[in-house]
């Protein structure tokens, strides 16, 4: 298929405008496709010029434009050439369509718990044209009529309200102009809860099979949406503009969730099954908001093109986490810090990195990469900052203008400046140029002498940008107490604070205001192991990013880092941290980065200590379970996990329900403690998707040759494996613990991953290249074989993408061994 490049989107939206799409789906049929017949009205500025309509058919049977027959074998790489237009036009487009398997197109999915088949559409980035025939670009918005015919006994959702007409079929209308991305539908047998809130229906749906669970959590769902929409419309003054609010948990789907005006989906796994984190319950209410969010940013008024992707999701990511910490109970700043500025920092450090703003993806297949840690946290910490630079009333006042100029329109960078410029923001090119057009992150280091601190702020190597900080600097006693703190400007290489104390401790953002790497001197990271208990979650946040991206830097030592992240965890409160650093611990510093002589008295210390905690827990709380998890993990003490399973004692108020079950016969697989037929009958006990999802991780976990190869022939040859299985076995591949067993893969990785785009496409693509690649072989010779694939120019973006950055990630490993031993 060929991707859409910028400018030929820019051509075809000078040539043409789009007045109304017309779709008629047919979904009765239980075969590999369906009916889909889409009727385009569009006019053409110069109709002496040609254009084409997107469609990736299965089979495309009739097209006329204007009433005349197009030939059908002209249609290549998922473009149909249009010619003889005129200055008004009609198109008719039928095609039957393959439904699809990973989750982009019109996906289908037959639920293994009772066998019900269940839809829906994911068109964004590019994938509207496999499920009907569209001008598909961001900038040509249309009205659009959806006509479904389907199964009785059917729910049906999209991008506007559902009505049923006389004949059974389902009729849905939306008057305001859609881009073709975030058109959708929902369809099959869901379970819905419908309320209201402010004149608004609010409906809930997921599959029948996670009914109970839906209902339980419904409240909880209903009551963080209708606070958020009342935050939004005090924030914006502009009211939510689609009619109904659904919000669809759907299964196997690739994102977090998507924005379709009217429709939300999510992924399911997010109407919890069993016990979850406060973490988990912050995560989905954030994503709640974030998606709200996007019914103005990104719905209401839309980037013009990708390259401008940071208008929808660093004002979303922002927004979303902004909103959920003033009206929702979550304080969703520390789970911003510890877990998406952390993925942000990341990639703002690896070569493939990019400017928040103007990314310069010149087609639409190589924007999708640009849907990272940069687009999301950075972009957010970066308009946090703005805010406070311009203050709230300026800030709001740009953003409604910005609406009321461009609503149900496009827009660019430029046309958001001048909108907070006419609401009187002055020095924005300079801002402009600093935070959202270079790219890398600053480093802040704090030196104090005789009671004088002065923080030096360094630009990433090889740049010479000088970005200001809005942040507060703060001193800590032995205990980590804090002795003092001040607001400060940081403007230029080194900014004096007048803080008034000598501390051993001094952290240069202790609020996490700003986006920087926080440096600290060998004398700060000793004290901290006895400091980090004192401080308060914020600045203990920034310690615990400041730690990672000092181990990746090769400056701080793993044994070193290890006491920081074990004391860390031995007092947090939050389940959100203690989770995040377990994790942490178990696959990046002890899986990777310690010595192999080290791992197994630092993974006993772990789980031990995780085991103390668990216990000392409030029975039930989310710190018990975030602790037990990472001590099931942890765990080579296969006996006592065997004994959990059957039923021994457990720490009072831990309940191995079923994704905690899970959690330990995933660890039980990995320890060679479980064979094939305990294993089937785990999977069988769970008859769910999410339980195939882990019946097919531990199969590939499984530390025995043949377990290896089946798993490798899935991930390389199998085309048809529903998407999250596939990257459930991907991830286990590769096990720290069965590094010899793995190692002929590793060549066999570098020799066969260019090819899996003649399988697999978009998300599935990059993703499985990302979670394949042999990250336990961390030695100079997989460096090697990493810069000679990259080095051939027919790699898939998506690959080469994923292979850069895990790439890179290896190469870090890498020094640090070669470092510290
Ligand atoms: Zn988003």
């Amino acid at each position: 298929m060929r991707s859409i490049t910028r400018d030929e989107a820019a051509e075809r939206a000078e040539l043409l405008g789009v007045d109304g799409y017309q779709v008629a789906l047919d979904l009765t049929g239980d075969g590999p496709t369906f009916t889909s017949r889409t009727r385009i009205r569009f006019r053409c500025a110069d109709p002496r010029r040609g254009s084409w309509v997107d469609v990736k058919p299965h089979r495309l049977t009739r097209v006329t434009l204007n009433g005349t027959p197009v030939p059908v074998e002209t249609m290549a790489g998922g473009r149909l050439p249009l010619t003889g237009l005129a200055e008004s036009n009609e198109l008719v487009v039928e095609a039957q369509m393959a439904y699809s398997h990973d989750g982009e197109g019109l996906h289908r999915h037959i639920d293994p718990a009772d066998g019900n088949v269940y839809l829906y559409a994911m068109s964004f980035l590019d994938a509207a044209p496999r499920w009907f025939a569209c001008f598909d670009q961001p900038d040509l918005k249309a009205p659009y009529r959806f006509e479904v015919r389907c199964p009785d006994g059917w729910t049906v959702a999209g991008n506007a309200p559902a009505t049923r007409g006389a004949d059974g079929s389902w009729l849905l209308e939306q008057a305001r102009p859609l881009s073709t991305y975030f058109t959708t539908l929902i369809a099959g047998p869901y379970h819905s809860i419908r309320t209201e809130h402010d004149g608004i229906a609010l409906v809930l749906h997921a599959r029948a099979s996670l009914a109970e669970h839906l209902d339980r959590d419904a409240a909880e769902l209903a009551q963080i949406t209708a606070d958020c929409l009342d935050e939004f419309h005090r924030l914006f003054g502009v009211r939510y503009p689609w009619g109904e609010y659904h919000q669809a948990f759907v299964p196997e789907f690739n994102a977090g969730a998507m924005e379709n005006p009217g429709c939300v989906t999510f992924r399911d796994p997010l109407v919890f099954r069993s016990r979850a984190t406060d973490a988990e319950h912050a995560v989905r209410a954030s994503t709640i908001a974030h998606e709200m969010a996007h019914m103005w940013f990104g719905d209401l008024v839309t980037m013009r093109w990708w390259d401008d992707l940071w208008l929808n999701e660093s004002f979303a990511e922002y927004l979303g986490h902004r909103v959920c910490d003033a009206v929702t109970r979550h304080r969703s700043w520390v789970e911003f810090g510890i877990v998406r500025k952390a993925w942000g920092y990341t990639a703002d450090r690896r070569p493939s990195t990019h400017p928040v703003a103007g990314n310069g993806a010149a087609d639409a297949a190589t924007a999708l990469s640009d849907f990272d840690g940069i687009s999301y946290a950075k972009g957010a910490a970066v308009l946090r900052q703005l805010g406070a630079y311009l203050g709230e009333d300026v800030f709001l006042a740009g953003l409604r203008r910005y609406f009321a100029d461009h609503a149900f329109g496009n827009a660019s960078l430029a046309d958001l400046l001048a909108a907070w410029t006419a609401a009187g923001a002055a020095d924005l090119p300079a801002w402009t140029e600093q935070w959202l057009q270079s790219s890398g992150l600053d480093t802040l280091r704090a030196e104090h002498v005789d009671g004088t601190v002065t923080v030096h702020c360094e630009p990433p190597p090889g740049t010479h940008a000088l970005r200001r900080h809005a942040v507060t600097v703060a001193a800590f006693d032995a205990a980590g107490r804090q002795v003092a703190q001040q607001p400060a400007l940081l403007a230029g290489p080194s900014t004096s604070v007048p803080l008034g104390r000598s501390e051993q401790l001094v952290i240069a953002d202790s609020l996490d205001e700003t986006w920087a790497k926080i440096a600290f001197d060998d004398a700060a990271w000793r004290a901290l192991p006895a400091a980090v208990g004192g401080l308060d979650p914020l600045p203990r946040v920034v310690v615990c990013n400041a730690m990672r991206l000092a181990v990746a830097d090769a400056e701080l030592a793993p044994q070193a880092a290890l006491e920081v992240a074990l004391a860390v965890l031995a007092i947090d409160p939050s389940d959100a941290v203690v989770g995040v650093l377990a994790r942490w611990l178990s696959e990046v510093l002890i899986g990777r980065y310690l010595p192999s002589a080290e791992c197994d008295t630092a993974a006993e210390r772990l789980a031990v200590l995780l085991l103390d905690v668990a216990t000392a827990a409030v029975p039930g709380s989310g710190l018990q379970l975030a602790a037990v998890r990472g001590y099931v993990r942890a765990c080579a003490d296969s006996d006592r996990l065997r004994g959990w399973l059957a039923g021994a004692a457990v720490p009072d108020g831990v309940v191995i329900d079923t994704e905690l079950r899970w959690e330990v016969v995933r660890r039980l697989a990995t320890l060679g403690a479980l064979d094939v037929a305990q294993l089937d009958a785990e999977a069988a006990a769970d008859r769910s998707t999410q339980g195939a999802v882990h019946a097919a991780a531990c199969r590939a976990l499984r530390p025995d040759a043949e377990a290896k190869r089946a798993a490798w022939q899935t991930i390389m040859a199998d085309a048809g494996c529903p998407n999250y299985e596939l990257y459930a076995i991907a991830n286990a591949f590769w096990q720290p613990s069965q590094r010899e067993l793995t190692a002929p893969y590793v060549e066999r990785y570098f020799a066969e991953i260019a090819d899996l785009a003649a399988i697999r496409s978009g998300w599935v693509l990059a993703r499985v290249s990302e979670y394949a690649y042999p990250q336990t072989a961390a030695d100079p010779r997989t460096v090697e074989l990493t810069e000679a694939l990259l080095a051939r120019d027919d790699l898939d973006p998506g690959v080469r993408r994923s292979v850069l950055d895990a790439g890179d990630d290896l190469r870090r490993v890498v020094a640090s061994r070669q470092k510290f031993g």
